[in-house]
């Protein structure tokens, strides 16, 4: 037996009920949480190991949904420039982005993930590898997919090549127990019929996600009105690639009929407000989603795009974005918002079955919130602590597959310095670019 007790902590278990237990107790053993409760559990288990939450708030580890860690070296460059993704990003990663430069940034993001709460993160990007390497080693849990792209790419000189690259990339990681293999065509404008309809092959083949940014861009809206005369849900839908493992990012430009077919389809749903709203895209009807029970989690997007890869950022941009564009405070309250950022992020995914709540049986991702500092005081309910008065730094202790991460504010056994340094010499050539 490798047991913990975790003890004098207030929790948010985003169980069914979102029940919220004071001076509660939760049991670890080995990866799995044996055991959850008031004080009087501590009885029953009295002699084992203790982790004293110092009466923060203990909640579910936080499911990045979307990002693209690696691009961490390229964050605040260009932040304000028009058309970036082809007249910046492109050009960038073509000249830049090779194994090194990923795993580099891929352990960068994972270590600011880490102690900003996140247990999980879905990404996309080149030699995927490099980052199922990182995150295996930090101890994070990941879904990875390599991305498929139209044009030739940094790891791979023929268009498609991320078709290849990427099924070896699932045959090679999907017996990791921390790693979800998936599949990534980059977006529907940047694939064709063909490539899109082959990717969605392996994620049935496999049973693995199917990532893609979906209805982002107004270009894409345009490309498919013209074209087909559809949306580019209506032209997804229509070449049969949308099911419960295809998760979408963004869907900022739909339709109510496009919101029948998400529904209908059962796909998964990553909403990154803060980097949409940095990027000027719009706003994604996130509330009718929620609303009508569709599987929706929170993510950030790569650092280029929204900057911060926390989930706790994320949260809060979430309940302010929305209200203020439907001029109506009650909506979202904050406990759908933190439904959204754990157990919502695991039910996009297809996890909610093991990570997304404190429940019995489900793997120990979890996060103590510490409730010392000013801005957390006072604190009259719980979620709105943590939607609204946190920030990542106030994230104490951080929990993966029973595994400590984080205590104290600080990682375990991840050297930061040299993660910042490595960065700072990518930087380095970079800048002789311009
Ligand atoms: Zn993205």
């Amino acid at each position: 037996m490798d047991r913990t007790i975790i003890k004098n902590v207030n929790i948010i278990t985003m169980n069914k009920e979102k029940e919220v237990i004071e001076n509660g107790v939760v049991v670890v053993n080995g990866s799995i949480i044996e055991d959850i409760g008031k004080s009087e559990l501590l009885e029953k288990y009295a002699g084992e190991k203790v982790i004293d939450g110092d009466n923060g708030i203990l909640m579910p580890g936080m499911i990045n949904t979307h990002t693209h860690a690696s691009m961490l070296p390229f964050r605040s460059l260009g932040d304000d420039l028009a058309d970036r993704l082809k007249k910046y990003i492109f050009p960038l990663e073509s000249k830049f982005v090779d194994s090194k430069f990923v795993y580099e940034g891929a352990r960068a993001g994972i270590a600011e993930m880490l102690l900003g709460g996140v247990t999980t993160f879905a990404d996309m990007y080149y030699f995927e590898d490099e980052v199922a390497r990182a995150a295996n080693k930090m101890g994070i849990r990941a879904v990875l997919g390599e991305t498929v792209l139209n044009f030739p790419s940094p790891d791979s000189k023929e268009s498609y090549g991320g078709i290849e690259y990427g099924e070896e990339f699932i045959k090679n990681w999907r017996e990791e127990e921390l790693i979800t293999p998936a599949i990534a065509p980059h977006a529907p404008y940047s694939n064709d019929t063909e490539h899109l309809v082959k990717a969605h092959n392996i994620s049935q083949k496999y049973d693995i996600p199917m990532m893609m940014h979906v209805a982002e861009m107004d270009y894409e809206t345009e490309k498919y009105k013209k074209e087909y005369n559809m949306t580019p849900v209506q032209y997804l839908n229509s070449i049969g690639i949308l099911d419960q493992n295809f998760v979408a990012a963004h869907l900022i430009n739909i339709t109510g009929e496009d919101l029948e077919i998400a529904c209908k389809t059962k796909i998964g749903i990553a909403h990154n407000i803060g980097a949409n709203s940095k990027g000027a895209k719009g706003v994604s009807p996130a509330v009718k989603m929620y609303k009508r029970g569709m599987k929706i989690g929170l993510g950030t997007d790569g650092p280029m795009s929204g900057n911060t890869l926390d989930i706790i950022t994320q949260m809060s941009l979430v309940g302010k974005i929305h209200k203020l564009v439907n001029r109506d405070r009650t909506l979202l309250p904050a406990s759908e918002i933190i439904e959204m950022a754990t157990i919502g992020g695991a039910r996009a995914l297809n996890m909610d079955k093991t990570i997304g709540s404190i429940e019995k049986g489900k793997n120990a991702d979890l996060v103590i919130i510490e409730t010392k500092s000013i801005n957390m005081q006072p604190i009259y309910d719980y979620y709105s602590a943590v939607v609204y008065s946190a920030n990542p730094a106030n994230v104490d202790i951080v929990i993966i597959n029973g595994k400590v991460l984080v205590k104290n504010r600080k990682l375990i056994g991840i050297d930061i310095d040299d993660i910042i340094d490595k960065i700072n010499s990518i930087k380095n050539s970079i800048i002789k670019f311009f």
